[in-house]
């Protein structure tokens, strides 16, 4: 063996795809919601179903030890879930981690943006779909543009290496703002992401059919302004990006419809509850809660359950955007 072979990937599926990247969900409340993410009146789980953070902690310790380099901690608003950012300094310090990130609402940036960089965060996405008051507002249903705003800039001030702005791109909702929010980051040198809507949790808002727009349609739609040229960067998920010379920006395109990504997928995600699911259109999953549970404490029992869940990994996702029934997940609870 080499002296690297400690660093090799040890997590790998049935179709030889190597796992180096978890997605964690703190929590599945929020203090938004979003129409598309959300229905307005949202029932959340009962705190002891949750995970506690130290055991979120061994988690972090078990998949990095088992070669995961990556994670990204999301939720619902992982700024709500209390004494979050204990989460961040312990898997900050976990050896063998590379990057500890975070999506964010950004509604609780201006407290915590620089408590999250000393922890060792050095790149956040921040999701941000409007930016007009009342349509944020709309969006939003309870929001506050302001308040993301001054996060934004919080997050600029405390040094963040890159600060990505997501964005759901909605047709008659905000894609006349798509330049807009490119501008936006442009002066700002941040990175932006649009993202296709998923069919995922049931919401009673609107016809995700209708609202729909194509990465396609978005790209052509930004290369009216802004010259985009191709770039080779990929992170194993279904985004692709594109940069803009002469600026610090890349902008991504996540298209969760194509299966070309399913190939290459590096990721799984788990719960607020503890189920480590292996695809995000899929339900395989494996209970990792109950292992905590009746074995508190023990790493390798934990590190044996996550190795077996790679068993379950299916191939590809399964998503179709008129179809029901749908996945009954929402996106607060897997973790987007
Ligand atoms: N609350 C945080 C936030 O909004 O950034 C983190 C969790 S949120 C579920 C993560 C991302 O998923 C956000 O960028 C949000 O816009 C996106 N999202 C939520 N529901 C979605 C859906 N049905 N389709 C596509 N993206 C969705
Ligand atoms: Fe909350 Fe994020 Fe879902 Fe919006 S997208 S409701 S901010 S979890």
């Amino acid at each position: 063996m080499d002296s690297h072979s400690h660093e090799q990937p040890r997590l790998i599926d049935r179709f030889g795809r190597h796992v180096t990247y978890v997605r964690l969900s703190v929590t599945d409340r929020c203090d938004f919601r979003c129409v598309y993410c959300m229905s307005e009146e949202m029932s959340f789980l009962p705190r002891a179903q949750l995970l506690t953070l130290e055991e979120m902690a061994l988690l972090g310790r078990a998949f990095t030890e088992l070669g995961v380099t990556k994670i990204r901690i999301t939720g619902g608003e992982p700024l709500v879930r209390k004494n979050v950012i204990w989460l961040f300094q312990a898997l900050g310090s976990l050896p063998g981690l590379k990057e500890l990130t975070l999506t964010t609402n950004g509604s609780q940036l201006q407290r915590y943006a620089t408590a999250l960089r000393q922890a060792g965060v050095r790149r956040i996405n921040v999701s941000l779909d409007s930016l007009d008051p009342d349509r944020f507002r709309a969006i939003t249903r309870v929001g506050s543009l302001d308040k993301v705003l001054a996060g934004i800039a919080a997050a600029q001030a405390a040094g963040f290496d890159k600060i990505k702005i997501n964005t759901v791109a909605m047709k008659n909702r905000n894609d006349d703002e798509i330049l807009d929010l490119v501008q936006f980051v442009v002066e700002r040198g941040m990175d932006i992401s649009f993202i296709e809507e998923m069919p995922l949790g049931l919401i009673t808002e609107h016809d995700r059919a209708e609202t729909y727009m194509s990465s396609d349609e978005v790209r052509a739609r930004i290369a009216s302004r802004f010259e985009l040229v191709p770039s080779n960067v990929s992170t194993g998920g279904p985004a692709r990006y594109w940069l803009i010379p002469g600026t610090a920006t890349k902008v991504g395109f996540i298209s969760p419809h194509s299966h070309n990504f399913c190939d290459a997928c590096n990721r799984v995600r788990v719960t607020t509850e503890g189920r480590l699911l292996l695809c995000l259109g899929q339900e395989h999953s494996m209970d990792l809660k109950r292992v905590l549970r009746a074995h508190p404490g023990d790493l390798e029992r934990l590190k044996q359950a996550i190795v077996a869940a790679m068993e379950l990994k299916p191939k590809g996702h399964d998503f179709k955007l008129n179809e029901k029934p749908i996945l009954f997940r929402h996106m607060s609870v897997t973790g987007g």
